[in-house]
């Protein structure tokens, strides 16, 4: 089994190489990566060695590149992409270039060379914001099993993305699942929260945060802090996505949450609290324009079709997050 993992010098991406090398031997993976600002080499460290993993250093806006790359791959997983909301408001010109004419250019050369399984790395961000509700107030809901008044992301509520990002994400998935309905390719998408764990470059909000707090640097709170994001450990996404691309049935989307609804004011007070460090260096700034209220994922149907869990507490998650991120302190000045 060949399969070509794009994005995968990122931080979802590596994390999902190195298990997919452990977790399947008889796999050869090749990780097209063009390395911008946010693809490392320093991800792939420790498997950069292994005579299964190929890196190949490319846009997958190359046609010509991608063309000689998909020859023989039997499974793509795209995770290639401009994937941080905040750098929409400066320029939303890489986003679409990567996001969707990256993708077009992926899906052309899977359908040119009789690629097996296309999938698709989505967010559930394509699908808008939810009304706000205190995570605290319905923490015995399971997202398997949403209470009816909590509305969850399903796979059939509508697309509406509201910022560059998710706009450019959602056309994406129209294209993919345009080349299921055209050409009759066999894709599967996948969406998921938002994730945390190893690997995570320092912009994104927790290891920013945890890089601040230990050098007692005031930490950014966007706004009232109350914004609501459904967080899942990248080791659970990464079991989801290859769940997805394994057992996944053709043309469907599959949603991926980690049943950790929390207030960002929450997430920064767990990592405070965890870091031994005090409230006072929280510093509320001002809020990013269009931010989200809520997102909040229903994964039943992951659940019943692909017999996936989110396996991961959040809580012991993130400490288990700080101190790889304190282990890690030379990867952290590397990649920084
Ligand atoms: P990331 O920014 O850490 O990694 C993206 C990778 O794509 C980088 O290695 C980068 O070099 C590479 N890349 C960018 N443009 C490229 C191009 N034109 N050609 C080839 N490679 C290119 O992102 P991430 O957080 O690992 O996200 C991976 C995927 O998962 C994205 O598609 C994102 O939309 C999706 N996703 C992320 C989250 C999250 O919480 N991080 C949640 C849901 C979905």
């Amino acid at each position: 089994m060949k399969v070509l993992v794009t994005g995968g010098a990122g931080f979802i991406g590596s994390n999902f190489v190195r298990h997919l090398l452990a977790e399947r031997l008889e796999v050869e993976v090749v990780n097209l990566d063009k390395l911008t600002y946010a693809g490392k080499l320093e991800n792939l460290d420790d498997f950069s060695d292994d005579v299964r993993h190929t890196f190949v250093r490319g846009d997958i806006c190359d046609a010509e590149l991608v063309d000689e790359v998909m020859k023989g791959i039997d499974v793509v997983y795209n995770f290639a992409a401009e994937s941080h909301v905040d750098r929409t408001s400066e320029a939303a010109t890489p986003f679409g270039r990567t996001n969707v004419t990256g993708t077009a250019v992926l899906l052309s050369a899977a359908l040119g060379h009789g690629v097996e399984r296309f999938v698709q790395i989505s967010t559930d961000e394509v699908y808008g914001e939810l009304p706000w509700r205190d995570p605290e107030a319905g923490r015995e809901a399971t997202g398997a099993q949403a209470a009816d008044d909590a509305p969850r992301f399903t796979e059939d509520t509508p697309l509406a993305p509201r910022s560059p990002y998710s706009a450019t994400k959602a056309s994406a998935d129209h294209l993919v699942s345009a080349y299921h309905v055209t050409h009759g390719l066999d894709t599967v998408i996948t969406r998921c929260s938002n994730n945390y764990g190893p690997y995570q470059h320092p912009e994104k909000l927790i290891p920013l945060m945890i890089s601040r707090a230990l050098t007692d640097e005031p930490l950014p709170v966007y706004g009232d802090g109350l914004n609501v994001r459904d967080w899942i450990h990248v080791a659970d996404h990464c079991t989801g996505v290859l769940a997805a691309g394994e057992r996944g049935r053709a043309g469907r989307v599959y949603n991926f949450g980690g049943d950790a609804e929390r207030t960002n004011l929450s997430v920064v007070r767990t990592l405070l609290r965890v870091l031994g460090k005090p409230e006072s260096l929280i510093e509320y700034v001002k809020d990013r324009p269009g931010h989200d209220r809520r997102y909040a994922i229903d994964f039943s149907r992951a659940a019943h079709e692909l017999g996936w869990r989110p396996t991961r507490d959040f809580e012991e998650g993130l400490a288990d997050t700080v101190q790889w991120y304190m282990e890690n302190e030379a990867w952290s000045a590397a990649v920084g």
